[in-house]
């Protein structure tokens, strides 16, 4: 039988295997395998051409026994009602590892950003807050940007919601631009918290993180930001990098500002001179000391993760690996930091925004750089702590952090 690959039924196989070592209530499991409530919206938007183009969009709210659901929106031509259920289960796990007072949520459009006009990605983005709208609020529902949705659009979708409740809301809305109520440290906050977990991880494994090779797959917000600040947190060589149309390698080491600057130039790392060029399948399979995943769902899969030679594998990316990948990587002795876990750096500072769009005032990039440090590193060993107490893996150990704050959220509110 072929793996399977659905994202939100891999979540689901992810909660049931954590709930089996829990021993968690029947009622509780099952109301935790499901959204709270979903919204499908279809959206008319004008072309710059001047005929109209329908839109599918989605909000799904998985769990809000913690607060306000809490999640990030992504444009993509693949994107499925599953994908952002599974997202949004992904989200609720976050904010309870880290323990934040918040739940999960996911919202997503099918379209391709890379085709569109500005112009007609901002009246996308206002016709799906005049949709989505009724079920956001700063105590409902608060978006956030993840894959192809930038601070612009985050701008935007505030801009229409003030219009909607006719006065300005912030704190609708994370990873704004600064002028807007952004908070500073928000844009790197990812990658950040993920290198912060690499630290912690090295410290346990007895590797030195100086000159230990880093390979990242994507290269977006998540992955740029892990190129730049692999080496200068850590010491880390960039051995390789790829993004949709290919990635390049050299063992002797990348210059991340040349990579950045290339791909502003040319929309692509594909060519970049000082390397070879290798696909993004080979950038997985490489000798390196870190694998960093930071693009999509379901690469190291059961097909190519006996393959993995990379001692730490830093999931920046949601769903990077498949359960039965898991399996394979455990066994294997590879030291995994999961996704809900090493990417919720980029939650935890837009929860520090909302804080700061609460209160109205603002700190300085160096004070959230100490809070975000504190909480990645007291969530990644209460993680690693529950796996050597219960020896399971570290992906497990940290559904088992997070699965139980929400239960217990649950029970306290007397849902089951
Ligand atoms: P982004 O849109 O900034 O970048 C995505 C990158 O992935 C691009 O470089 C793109 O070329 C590359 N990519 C797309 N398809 C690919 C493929 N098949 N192979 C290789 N590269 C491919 O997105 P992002 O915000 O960096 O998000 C990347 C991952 O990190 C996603 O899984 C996202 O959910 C996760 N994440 C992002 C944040 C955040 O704050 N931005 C927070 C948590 C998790």
């Amino acid at each position: 039988m072929s793996e399977e690959l659905n994202p939100f039924e891999i979540a689901q196989k992810q909660l049931d295997a954590a709930a089996a070592i829990m021993q968690l209530e029947p009622a509780l499991h099952e109301l935790l395998r499901w959204p709270i409530r979903e919204l499908h919206v279809t959206l008319p938007v004008r072309m710059d051409d001047g005929s109209s183009e329908i839109f599918h969009g989605y909000r799904v709210q998985y769990n809000d026994s913690r607060g306000p659901t809490k999640g990030g929106l992504r444009f993509h031509p693949h994107e499925t009602i599953d994908t952002v259920r599974a997202l949004a289960a992904w989200m609720t796990w976050k904010t309870a590892v880290m323990d934040i007072p918040l739940g999960g949520g996911k919202g997503g459009i099918i379209c391709n950003p890379k085709v569109m006009s500005p112009g007609e990605l901002e009246r996308l983005s206002r016709a799906y807050i005049r949709q989505v709208g009724r079920i956001l609020g700063e105590d409902m529902d608060v978006p956030a940007p993840d894959v192809y949705t930038t601070p612009q659009i985050m701008a935007w979708m505030m801009d229409e919601y003030a219009f909607m409740r006719g006065h300005n809301v912030p704190g609708v809305i994370t990873g704004k631009p600064l002028p807007l109520g952004g908070s500073a440290g928000r844009g790197d906050a990812t990658a950040r918290g993920g290198m912060y977990c690499v630290r912690e991880a090295a410290k346990l494994l007895n590797l030195a993180t100086a000159g230990a090779t880093m390979a990242i797959q994507g290269f977006g917000n998540a992955g740029q930001y892990a190129a730049t600040l692999g080496p200068e947190l850590l010491g880390l060589r960039i051995a390789a990098v790829s993004d949709s149309q290919g990635g390049v390698y050299n063992p002797a080491g990348l210059s991340p500002a040349a990579l950045i600057a290339y791909k502003q130039s040319t929309g692509s790392l594909a060519g970049f001179p000082e390397g070879d060029a290798i696909t993004n399948a080979e950038l997985l399979e490489l000798d390196v000391d870190i694998l960093a995943p930071a693009a999509l769902e379901n690469q190291i899969t059961a097909e190519n993760a006996a393959r993995i030679k990379a001692k730490v594998i830093a999931e920046l990316a949601n769903g990077p690996t498949t359960p039965d990948a898991d399996a394979v990587l455990y066994g294997g002795g590879h030291y995994v930091i999961p996704d809900f876990l090493c990417n919720a750096g980029g939650v935890t500072v837009s929860y520090f925004e909302q804080v700061q769009n609460a209160y109205g005032y603002y700190w300085k990039e160096a004070q959230v750089h100490e809070l975000l440090d504190e909480k990645m590193a007291t969530a990644f060993h209460a993680v690693a702590q529950t796996a050597d107490d219960y020896k399971i893996d570290n992906r497990m150990a940290a559904y088992v952090v997070a699965v139980g704050r929400v239960a217990e959220a649950c029970k306290l509110r007397g849902w089951v």
